[in-house]
């Protein structure tokens, strides 16, 4: 049999109910490109025949809203933090017309974004200036231009990390026309490592806190107090974004603690553990954050108005969705679990409440279990769920799809029933 005569056609997919939201949003053309795209991929085999309705769907598809139940916190495929109703109110409120780079009172320019950098200022007393580029990444290239352009930059082997999807910081650092020189061993590396290697030639000392892993074992790191004597700058990614000391996440590091202890400048992503908008926070000593501001290359990696206002937002109200979901309380997860298992048993669902673990995900604290609850339902509805609006992910475990509520905000749990029991 020809498959190819089983390949739906244009004009019925056109009048597909499914696709018409589509042709609302996108225009019919658009909806016929990727229909046709899909067509065409069906025709080479690519895609089974009755796939095509839902391929085309997916290339017409705009970000969907997706209910966390992964149980991870900070889940980068998901866009790691959700921003607090504030932030996102802020970011309305900012996309109009505003006086980002505009004193009203004189009626002139203003330093950009002057009242969201206060604020981050406020926050972190021990910082002497800061600044707030795109994301971290951002911010490390910016000081390696800046500050090390031509020169080197000493960084330990135990600290070239790779981030995610093949993202390495020494390229990252090396891209920038800095020279890495690498000093110690993959787990042992001394002050005297870096002292040896410090010189003319250094711009200056990069510490990188290993944010996705660990090594456990015979291993040896300068704190950074010690690396802070060594007469050259030491900049210090810390990674997650906490700005003081958390009590759950004591081997995570912290901006003011780190800078307390010496170091110069500081970086820090601002959709991790801050629980803010995608952005890369700069902080530490003036003479240092003026040169970077100062840089050519600080305006093509500068931050734009909803990126500032969001983070001033979640900066003033600090108890942002992801705080909430690190401090959640484990048995109030767990009653929860179990009252929605009942009302998904009393629609004809298989769901037990069982008590999980949780992590922070890439944006944190390796090694790190947070104890939480799921409910547990047939693996078979993965895809189901997936495929809903909004999507829900979890996590098949033990043969079981679990749905974690730690990262899922209790106001959710409605929708998340009814996505469930839609199931049914
Ligand atoms: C996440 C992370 C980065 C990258 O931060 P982005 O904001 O995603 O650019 C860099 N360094 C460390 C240690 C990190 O944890």
């Amino acid at each position: 049999m020809d498959s190819r005569r089983s390949i739906p056609r244009t004009d019925d997919l056109l009048a597909d109910p499914d696709l018409a939201p589509a042709v609302a949003r996108a225009g019919r053309d658009r909806v016929k490109a990727a229909i046709q795209q899909a067509q065409q991929r069906a025709r080479t085999g690519e895609l089974a025949p009755d796939a095509v309705k839902r391929a085309a769907l997916a290339a017409l598809t705009p970000l969907r809203r997706v209910i966390n139940a992964t149980g991870v916190l900070l889940h980068t495929n998901l866009g790691r933090a959700p921003l607090s109703p504030l932030a996102v109110r802020a970011i309305a409120d900012a996309a109009g017309v505003t006086d980002i780079e505009l004193d009203l009172e004189t009626g002139r320019r203003g330093r950009r974004g002057r009242s969201a950098l206060a604020t981050l200022a406020a926050a972190v007393p021990a910082a002497e200036a800061v600044h707030v580029v795109n994301n971290n990444a951002a911010a490390l290239v910016l000081a390696a231009t800046a500050l090390a352009g031509g020169k080197e930059i000493l960084v330990s082997r135990g600290e070239l990390v790779e981030i995610g999807d093949g993202f390495r910081l020494p390229d990252l650092l090396v891209s920038t026309g800095a020279r890495l020189r690498e000093v110690g061993t993959t787990n042992r590396t001394t002050l005297r490592d870096y002292a040896e290697a410090v010189g003319p030639e250094t711009g200056f000392v990069l510490k990188v806190h290993p944010s996705n892993y660990r090594i456990e074992g015979f291993t040896a790191a300068p704190e950074v107090a010690e690396l802070s004597t060594l007469g050259v700058p030491l900049v210090a990614d810390a990674g997650s974004g906490l700005l003081r000391p958390d009590p759950l996440l004591p081997a995570e590091p912290d901006a003011a603690t780190w800078l307390n202890a010496g170091a110069h400048l500081v970086t820090a992503s601002g959709d991790k553990l801050l629980g803010g908008p995608q952005c890369g926070l700069l902080l530490g000593r003036a003479d240092l954050v003026e040169r970077l501001r100062r840089h050519p290359l600080a305006r093509a990696l500068r931050v734009d108005k909803l990126t500032l206002a969001a983070l001033e937002a979640t900066l003033a109200a600090p108890a942002t969705p992801v705080a909430a979901a690190l401090h959640a309380d484990p048995e109030a997860l767990y009653v929860r679990a179990q009252a929605l298992a009942e009302r998904l048993a009393d629609a004809g669902v298989d769901a037990t409440a069982v008590r999980t673990e949780a992590r922070v995900g890439g944006g944190g604290a390796p090694g790190v279990t947070l104890p939480s609850a799921a409910l547990a339902v047939a693996p078979v509805l993965a895809a189901q769920l997936r495929s809903g609006d909004p999507a829900v992910l979890g996590r098949v475990e033990r043969g079981h799809l679990l749905l974690d509520l730690r990262a899922v905000p209790e106001e959710l749990d409605k929708e998340l029933l009814s996505a469930v029991a839609a199931c049914g």
